[in-house]
């Protein structure tokens, strides 16, 4: 993937560390490798990391006539500003929903507040924690040439990682669109604060993409069984009226399946 065309104009959240610029009136280039001399700037520095009155050193354009020469961090600039995008709609619908009066239901655990947590590329897909004060989920949206707006909310589709399979269910929002969720936790009253659930969200990121996870058995159906075993744990909880403060979140214990129990939290 190259640039784009045309000289920056500051956009420096497009462009690479990496990026060797070009001023577009005299083509002098800008290398962060050797950086400039005659501005006693230091080999090394980002041209992003230029002094706002620094100029061509031939004809002195200021930094924004310059254009992108050769940028060899562009594509994962451009995929971390498209994760980003990605995470914030999440965030915003699902902030929305909790707004719009999921929060005066007793089922949610106001410690906790919504977050999208460890989003990258996976198979040209994003996948992620989307963490909300009533539910834990990984989440699945489409590669960029993809489209599941087809698909009936409810279906379900068993997905693979280097851990294991997983069962996803389609569904969709407004904000977000398209997307596919694996449930983690529902309700969230095991946690106590939000960096206790980040830190078990990080977690499962690392170990959905650990190949020492992989069950003998089929994972969709250890998963669900899981679900089964939380929900009516949940169901105790309700009936119990508070939660149990010495209940370990089981959900932890299928998708940490192969790591030692407990490992992951106290961290
Ligand atoms: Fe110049």
């Amino acid at each position: 993937m190259t640039g784009f065309e045309g000289s920056f104009l500051g956009a420096t959240n497009k462009i690479s560390h990496a990026a060797i610029m070009e001023c577009k009136i005299c083509w002098t280039p800008y290398d962060p490798a050797e950086g400039d001399d005659y501005r006693q700037i230091e080999p090394g520095t980002a041209f992003v990391n230029l002094p706002d009155d620094w100029s061509c050193p031939n004809c002195s354009a200021p930094k924004e006539q310059f254009m992108v020469l050769e940028d060899p961090g562009a594509a994962s600039v451009l995929e971390a500003s498209r994760l980003d995008e990605v995470a914030s709609r999440l965030v915003a619908d699902f902030r929305e929903v909790w707004h719009a009066g999921m929060r005066d239901l007793p089922m949610v655990n106001k410690l906790l507040s919504v977050e999208a947590i460890g989003f990258q590329i996976w198979n040209e897909r994003p996948i992620g924690v989307l963490m909300t004060p009533w539910f834990m989920n990984l989440v699945l949206l489409p590669a960029e040439n993809e489209s599941w707006d087809e698909i009936k909310p409810g279906t379900k589709d068993v997905i693979s990682f280097p851990s294991g399979d997983y069962e996803f269910i389609h569904n969709a929002r407004e904000m977000t669109g398209s997307y596919m969720a694996c449930s983690l936790f529902s309700p969230m009253w095991d946690f106590k604060t939000q960096m206790q659930a980040v830190d078990v969200a990080r977690a499962v990121m690392v170990a959905l993409f650990d190949p020492e996870n992989v069950a003998e058995t089929d994972r969709s159906a250890d998963i669900r069984a899981a679900r089964e075993t939380d929900l009516e744990q949940a169901e105790i909880d309700e009936v119990g009226g508070k939660p149990d403060t010495e209940l370990v979140p089981t959900r932890r214990a299928v998708i940490t399946g192969g790591l030692s129990t407990g490992a992951t939290m106290e961290s």
